[in-house]
């Protein structure tokens, strides 16, 4: 592929969000080029190693439709999904075969360093790649790099961490261990259910993926005996019991901003310390583990939160939980505020009810003061407690895919984004609108 120095849409960011606006604007005739800082594909969902796909279903309705289901439907064709879990190479697969099939360009290793604004439209971005510098022209942007960089870069304007206290979200680097006896694990967690949390259902189902989250008891001995890291709070892992291998959602990285390169130099470190530990522990100490390996940690610390933008309609807490309603909807979520905490900071899960769900309006992917920059995923515009509920993949698609639409629109019909009619993005992405 023959890279152009002009396009219709730039997507910059191939994690869940970038994939699903580039698949969307593709297919509706756009050209479109997707630019990623990694040789790959799917951000925190493959570099991250994160799975499985939290909550958009309530009371049996499916919330999250489109490009979502069709990443999920490829992965289980290819036998890499069961249940919500998923294998980060499926969802590599499955993401390359749906951005060739919509004919979207895709440059990986390549990081969009400069943005060139004149009257608050973008004009350019400059990218760097393996051969140097390039410029790339387009009409419509979409910001889906997680921490908003093409806004920060272009001086548009963002927010970071809680409003009162700046804090943001704990990281976590993944990992996956092989060998586990889950039957074992699962019945000493029975035996002491006091030792593990709140929401874990010990009628095991071991057809099905099943988690496990606790162990509080052990980890506090092996804490005084200075065996484990004090920010470890508990070890929470998924599993499918046949395979006998779990993925690992325990590692606590604190006091780390990974909107800096050397902060997240310094998470890297810190995660790769406690994993070694971790897996120490268990193998010594937990029932079912006494055979168990380390099968890989993932490529990159999970990074739960860093910049956001500040958007015409920041999506709040209150939104969330009171199931807001917007004329103006693009996409919808069930998944409540979940923050997890630093010092000082209580961790958070606020959950919605069976059957309620919130509204996302077009006015929060609209980047204030930009007349031609879209933003999906991990960094639209919310308040800290409305990013809470928002950052999870399903939603970070359907915003996706909500941005793709509306620039594609834009594009074809020769307006701003705000000038495009309502009606015509509402019909574009009606699926994930009624129910
Ligand atoms: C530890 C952890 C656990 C989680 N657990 C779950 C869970 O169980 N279920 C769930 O649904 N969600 C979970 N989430 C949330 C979810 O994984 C992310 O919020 C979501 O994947 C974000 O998708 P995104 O596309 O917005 O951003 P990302 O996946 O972060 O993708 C952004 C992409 O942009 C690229 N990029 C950044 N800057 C540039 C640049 N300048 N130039 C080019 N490319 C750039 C990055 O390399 C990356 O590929 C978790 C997150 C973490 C960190």
């Amino acid at each position: 592929m023959q890279l152009k120095n002009k396009y219709d849409i730039v997507v910059a960011g191939a994690g869940i969000a970038g994939i699903a606006a580039a698949v969307k604007a593709s297919s509706m005739g756009a050209s479109v080029l997707l630019i990623e800082h990694y040789p790959f594909l799917g951000g925190m969902s493959s570099a991250g190693m994160v799975s499985p796909f939290m909550k958009s279903q309530t009371a049996g309705i499916d919330l999250v439709k489109g490009v979502f289901q069709q990443m999920e439907a490829g992965m289980v064709k290819m036998g890499g999904m069961i249940d919500n879990g998923f294998y980060a190479w499926a969802f590599r697969a499955t993401a390359n075969k749906l951005l060739q099939e919509a004919g979207a360009d895709i440059t990986f290793s390549s990081d969009v360093v400069e943005v060139s604004v004149k009257d608050k439209t973008i004009e350019s971005i400059t990218i760097a790649g393996r051969f140097g510098l390039q410029t790339i022209f387009a009409s419509q942007f979409i910001d889906t790099t997680g921490d908003a960089q093409l806004i920060a870069l272009g001086g548009f304007p963002w927010l970071k961490g809680d409003e009162q206290t700046g804090k943001l979200q704990a990281m976590t680097l993944f990992f996956r261990m092989g060998g586990i006896v889950v039957e074992r694990t699962a019945q000493y967690s029975k035996e002491n259910p006091k030792d593990f949390l709140p929401w874990m259902d010990f009628n095991f189902n071991f057809e099905k993926i099943i988690s496990i989250a606790g162990f509080k008891g052990l980890i506090k001995k092996a804490q005084a005996e200075g065996r484990l890291p004090e920010e470890i709070e508990y070890v929470f892992f998924t599993t499918m019991a046949s395979t006998g291998e779990g993925s690992f959602n325990t590692t606590n990285i604190l006091g780390v901003d990974a909107s800096s390169s050397e902060q997240l130099t310094k998470a890297e470190r810190i995660g790769h310390r406690q994993v070694s530990m971790v897996v120490d522990f268990l193998q010594n100490e937990v029932p079912g583990f006494e055979n168990a390996f380390l099968i890989d940690t993932a490529p990159q610390v999970g990074v739960r939160e860093t910049r956001r933008a500040q958007a015409d309609y920041m999506v709040t807490g209150q939104d969330i939980l009171s199931g807001a309603r917007f004329e103006d909807v693009v996409a919808r979520g069930s998944y409540g505020i979940d923050i997890h905490g630093q010092p000082g900071e209580k961790s958070r899960m606020d959950e919605l009810q069976e059957g309620q769900w919130y509204e996302i309006p077009l006015r929060s992917l609209l980047v204030a003061g930009a007349e031609n920059l879209l933003v999906a995923g991990r960094c639209i515009g919310a308040t800290r407690e409305g990013h809470a509920a928002l950052r999870i993949m399903p939603t970070s698609a359907a915003t996706g895919e909500a941005c793709g639409a509306t620039a594609a629109l834009a594009v074809k019909n020769k307006l701003t984004i705000r000038e495009v009619e309502y009606g015509q993005i509402r019909l574009a992405l009606i699926h994930n609108i009624e129910n």
